[in-house]
């Protein structure tokens, strides 16, 4: 049996599994082809509804698409690979309970991603929080709903302060889109609390570059600058986080202040698996490609080379470097999921047309801007060059992310979410306590009470 083994069931890897499944159908019914994907979760992450997940617009449970429910075919294994060696053909992966595993492959998809980009900057690796998993996002909204309980109850004025300051670092999408729907959200919760005057309610968005979100272009993104503005966000260009040790924040335009909430979005980086592996590994941490999506060296940026193929081994995504032959201004395609599904189109059929010796071919798409959500009916949109902002921005961002996400059922279930939360009171309910877990009974075995230990926070 030939066994591919897909590492990374996100937007590369659920998309080549699920379309490479349906081309090797019957290979796989007759056993002659094993599909097997590798995900330390058991679901794929659309990661675009990240922030409408935390702003409570739809819920968690609906922005990712189970595995085994969706890729039938396809061999399961929850755990994350450790190590590869491609020489021998072999993986390590860690399941997530019990000894380590070692499995043998002959065609080998390479898609872990990118994880957030720390830099050695005083106290971010104590306060700050991502928005690359579910689990983030949910936190994210527990916690920033929790601030306003922690403000009307303290008697304190410098933790109510603490409290009602927000800061997220980073102008690109997950960082404006997810400051934005925050925004919004909090901007409607405050009037349930009458002890808050909603001008102590303090948002800064915190950006090295002089512009935000360049994913819609310079003119919407100074749109969308000055909309955030409008809606009494601090927006900071040219500006970047020096300190936030203890919760105390440092910009480098020389800005100080106290904020319970640093969220952490100015930039991504390669997985560090890929150190773990004897492949070809660029200078800023990918797995350098070709064109045609297999591992290969000598290949030149914003070219079409073959260069020298590693055979079996094939990348595409956030983790790999896959030349851009487009005019883009870029030598490789940018970090998107609107490359990584098309790149996993063309991985899928370039396995397939090796494994029954047709001719390969080569990912080609030019880059046709995007859509970005900043809260209810608020957006920026630039595609095809027809630029839109406002309510119509707002419902090209959803109608687009809806056409995309996988599953009719998951579609329903994010569309029904969308009409009751127009229909009804924005949703303000926060669960912080699930991140205790079992630590109230843990007290109550110990003969201690955990209200009095503060056991019911995020
Ligand atoms: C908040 C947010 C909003 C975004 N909005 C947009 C948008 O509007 N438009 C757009 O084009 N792009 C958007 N992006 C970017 C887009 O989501 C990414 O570019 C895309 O997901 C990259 O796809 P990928 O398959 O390379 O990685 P991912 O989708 O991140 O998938 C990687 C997978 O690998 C798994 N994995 C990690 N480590 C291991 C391991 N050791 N072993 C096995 N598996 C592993 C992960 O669990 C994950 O499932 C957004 C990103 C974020 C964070």
């Amino acid at each position: 049996m030939k066994r591919i083994v897909v590492i990374g069931a996100g937007h590369v890897g659920f998309y080549v599994a699920e379309r490479l499944s349906k081309k090797l159908k019957s290979d796989i019914k007759r056993g002659q082809v094993e599909l097997m994907v590798i995900d330390p979760n058991q679901h794929m992450t659309y990661q675009p509804f990240l922030p409408e997940a935390a702003a409570g617009n739809i819920s968690p449970r609906h922005g990712v698409v189970p595995l085994r429910q969706a890729l039938k075919r396809c061999t399961i294994l929850t755990g994350g690979v450790t190590e590869i060696d491609h020489a021998s053909r072999k993986l390590v992966m860690q399941p997530i309970a019990g000894p380590v595993r070692e499995i043998e492959y002959d065609e080998i998809v390479i898609a872990p991603g990118s994880v957030s980009r720390p830099l050695p900057i005083p106290g971010l690796a104590d306060v700050a929080i991502g928005i690359k998993t579910m689990g983030e996002a949910i936190w994210l909204r527990n916690h920033v709903l929790q601030r306003f309980d922690v403000a009307a109850t303290t008697t304190d004025p410098d933790v109510r302060r603490k409290a009602l300051t927000f800061v997220a670092v980073g102008g690109g999408f997950a960082g404006a889109e997810t400051l934005g729907e925050l925004e919004d959200l909090t901007a409607t919760v405050v009037d349930n609390y009458p002890e808050i005057d909603p001008a102590e309610v303090k948002w800064y968005l915190v950006e090295y570059a002089d512009k935000i979100l360049p994913e819609v272009g310079p003119q919407m993104g100074v749109y969308a600058a000055r909309e955030l503005t409008k809606r009494r966000v601090d927006v900071r260009l040219g500006t970047t986080l020096k300190s936030c040790e203890g919760g105390h924040v440092v910009l480098t335009d020389g800005e100080e202040f106290d904020s319970d909430t640093v969220i952490w979005t100015a930039g991504v980086m390669p997985n560090p698996l890929l150190k773990q592996t004897d492949l070809p590994i660029g200078p800023k941490g990918h797995l350098e490609c070709n064109t045609r999506l297999q591992v290969a060296t000598g290949v030149e940026a914003g070219t079409a080379e073959i260069g020298e193929v590693v055979d079996g081994a094939w990348g595409a995504g956030d983790s790999a470097q896959v030349p851009d032959t487009s005019d883009f201004p870029m030598p490789y395609c940018a970090p998107s999921a609107q490359h990584a599904v098309r790149q996993a189109q063309v991985l899928a059929d370039n396995i397939h047309a090796k494994h029954v010796g047709a001719a390969l071919k080569p990912y080609e798409h030019k880059y046709i801007g995007s859509v970005a959500g900043l809260g209810l009916y608020k957006g920026v949109a630039n595609t095809y060059g027809f630029k839109a902002k406002g309510l119509l921005a707002w419902l090209m961002h959803r109608g687009y992310h809806l056409s995309r996400v996988p599953g009719v059922g998951r579609k329903g279930r994010i569309l029904a979410d969308w009409i009751v939360g127009f229909f009804t009171k924005r949703e303000m309910v926060q669960l912080g306590e699930i991140s205790l877990g079992r630590e109230p009974f843990e007290a109550i075995a110990a003969g201690s009470d955990p209200a009095r230990a503060g056991k019911s926070s995020s």
